[in-house]
C-alpha cells in the first residue's frame, strides 16, 4: 500500500491529465491539475451522511452542499470518482446528472443567478477505493487488517474517492459528518465529536469542523481503535486545544510513547508560530503501512510502520503537526506553491530537533546544503512542475530557504515574520509572491533578492553566514 510519497520517486505513468511544467518564472500559469475542481462556484459547507458496511465494503452517501455561484450557472460541476449517483437535487428540485471521467455534472432545473447561494443534495453509493494517480494510490482505502479498518489519505487529488466535492485546494468550507457503522465499530473524522448514538445494530458518529478546510484534508477513519485523551493544552494567546490520539489496540503501548510529546510540541510550536488555529488535534495510527503520514486537518494519519516505541519517527510527528499552521490553516492557492507547505513543515522538524537539544537547525541546514549535488540544481522551487510537488528536493530546499531567510533577518525579526504570515492568512490561501512581499516588509534590509535566488534560480545559492541565532 502506498500513498503520495515524499521520499519515493514519483511513478512514471501519469493517469491524470497534468498541466505542463511552466518555466521558472513569476508569470501566471495554468493550474497544475486543471481537471480537478472548478472556479464557477465556491463551497460554503459540506454535510456528509455516510453509511459504511465493512463486510461488503459498500458506502451509501448523501452529500448536502451549500455553495455560491460565481457566474450564472445552468449546470454545476463536481468531482466524484468510482461511485454512482442515483438521485440529486439542486435547490430542492430533482436534477439530471451525468458522470464522466471523475466528474459529476448536475443540470440546474432553474438557472442559478451569478453570485447566488444554492444547495445541492447528492445521493450516491458504491465500493470506494483508492484512486491511481501520478503520486501512487490516494484517497479512501481499507486497511485489510483484523480491525476491519478504513482510512482516507487524499493529498493531493483523492477526495473524490469518497464524496462529491469541488476538489481544489483554494475552495475551503465547513464540514459536518454523520457516519453510520455497525455496533462495535468506531468512526473518526475531522473536528469535534458532537454526538454518538446507537440504533439497533448500528452506531452513528457525528462530527463537526468549522474549518475552513480544503477537500484534500477531509478524512474519515473507521474500525476498532484504542483512544487516548491527553490533557487540553492552553497556549499563550490561544484557546484550550484538546488532544486525542487513536491507535490499534495491539500498538497501544508503543503509540502512547511515540506520540507522547505532542502536548510539549503543541506548546512549543505555538510559541514559534502563534496560536494553534483549530479546536483540536490528534494523531490516528492505522494498522497498515503508509509511505508517509498525511496531515489531515486536526487529525493526522500515521501508518503502523511509523510506530516503533522508540520515537524513531518523531520528526514526522512534528512535521504533520506543523502543517496545521502551514498548509492547512494557511493553504495554497494552487499546488505549484507546495514549498510553502512542505518547506515550512520540514523546517519545523529541524526546529523541534533544536528544541530537544539535538542538532540545531543551522547544523542540519548546512549539512543538507553540503550534501546537495547536481540533481538539486535541476528544480525550480517556486515552479517544480506538477509531477514533482512531493519531490524531496521541494522539502529540503524549501526548509533551507527559510533557514537562509532566518540567517539574513536574525531571530528577532524572523519568528515575528513567521507568526504574522500565519496570522495574516489563517483560514485562507496564499502563494509564493505574497510570501516574498511579506518577508520583505518585515526586515530593514531587502530579502527579495535572496528569496528570488532560492525560489526561482535552479542553481543553488550558498547559505548566508549570519550570526546571532539563538537555540529556540
Ligand atoms: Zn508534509
Amino acid at each position: 500500500m502506498t500513498w503520495c510519497t515524499r521520499r519515493a520517486l514519483v511513478r512514471t505513468a501519469a493517469l491524470l491529465p497534468l498541466a505542463a511544467a511552466a518555466d521558472c518564472s513569476t508569470g501566471r500559469a495554468d493550474r497544475y491539475f486543471p481537471q480537478h475542481g472548478t472556479a464557477a462556484h465556491r463551497t460554503v459547507a459540506y454535510d456528509l451522511r455516510l453509511s459504511y458496511d465493512p463486510d461488503s465494503g459498500r458506502l451509501d452517501g448523501r452529500a448536502r452542499i451549500d455553495a455560491v455561484a460565481g457566474p450564472a450557472l445552468d449546470r454545476v460541476e463536481l468531482d466524484l470518482a468510482r461511485l454512482s449517483v442515483h438521485a440529486a437535487e439542486v435547490d430542492g428540485r430533482a436534477a439530471r446528472t451525468r458522470q464522466r471521467q471523475g466528474k459529476l455534472f448536475l443540470e440546474a432545473p432553474r438557472r442559478i443567478a451569478a453570485g447566488a447561494p444554492f444547495t445541492l443534495d447528492v445521493r450516491y453509493r458504491g465500493r470506494p477505493g483508492p484512486l491511481r494517480s501520478p503520486f501512487g494510490s490516494i484517497g479512501w482505502d481499507r486497511t485489510g487488517d483484523r480491525y476491519d479498518g478504513t482510512l482516507v489519505a487524499s493529498q493531493p487529488l483523492g477526495a473524490p474517492s469518497w464524496f462529491p466535492c469541488n476538489d481544489r485546494p483554494d475552495d475551503k468550507a465547513a464540514y459536518t459528518f454523520r457516519i453510520t457503522v455497525p455496533r462495535g465499530h468506531q468512526a473518526l473524522a475531522n473536528g469535534t465529536l458532537h454526538e454518538r448514538s446507537q440504533d439497533g445494530r448500528t452506531e452513528v458518529w457525528t462530527y463537526h469542523h468549522p474549518g475552513p478546510m480544503s477537500s484534500y484534508l477531509a478524512a474519515l477513519y473507521t474500525g476498532r481503535f484504542q483512544h487516548e485523551h491527553l490533557p487540553s493544552v492552553t497556549t499563550v494567546g490561544g484557546r484550550p486545544v484538546s488532544l486525542h490520539n487513536a491507535f490499534p489496540p495491539r500498538l497501544a503501548e508503543a503509540a502512547r510513547y511515540d506520540l507522547g510529546r505532542q502536548p510539549e510540541m503543541l506548546r512549543h510550536f505555538t510559541e514559534l508560530f502563534g496560536p494553534y488555529p483549530f479546536e483540536s488535534y490528534g494523531a490516528v495510527v492505522v494498522d497498515a503501512d503508509l509511505a508517509e503520514p498525511v496531515e489531515n486537518q486536526t487529525l493526522s494519519v500515521f501508518g503502523r510502520n511509523h510506530i516503533d516505541g522508540k520515537r524513531g519517527w518523531e520528526t514526522l510527528v512534528a512535521h504533520e503537526m506543523a502543517h496545521q499552521w502551514y498548509g492547512n490553516s494557511v493553504g495554497l492557492s494552487d499546488w505549484r506553491h507546495i514549498w510553502l507547505n512542505e518547506g515550512f513543515a520540514t523546517y519545523a522538524e529541524w526546529l523541534w530537533s533544536e528544541h530537544l537539544g539535538e542538532d540545531d537547525a543551522d547544523t542540519i541546514a548546512r549539512r543538507e546544503r553540503l550534501s546537495m549535488g547536481r540533481r538539486d540544481q535541476d528544480l525550480c522551487l517556486a515552479e517544480p512542475g506538477p509531477r514533482h510537488i512531493f519531490d524531496n528536493r521541494v522539502y529540503v530546499r524549501g526548509a533551507c530557504t527559510l533557514h537562509a531567510l532566518r540567517l539574513a533577518m536574525g531571530d528577532d525579526r524572523f519568528f515575528p515574520m513567521l507568526r504574522a504570515w500565519h496570522e495574516t492568512h489563517r483560514g485562507r490561501t496564499s502563494d509564493t509572491e505574497a510570501f516574498i512581499t511579506h518577508a520583505d516588509r518585515h526586515t530593514a534590509q531587502a530579502v527579495r533578492p535572496l528569496l528570488q535566488s532560492w525560489l526561482y534560480d535552479k542553481a543553488l545559492p550558498e547559505l548566508p553566514t549570519g550570526s546571532g541565532l539563538r537555540r529556540v
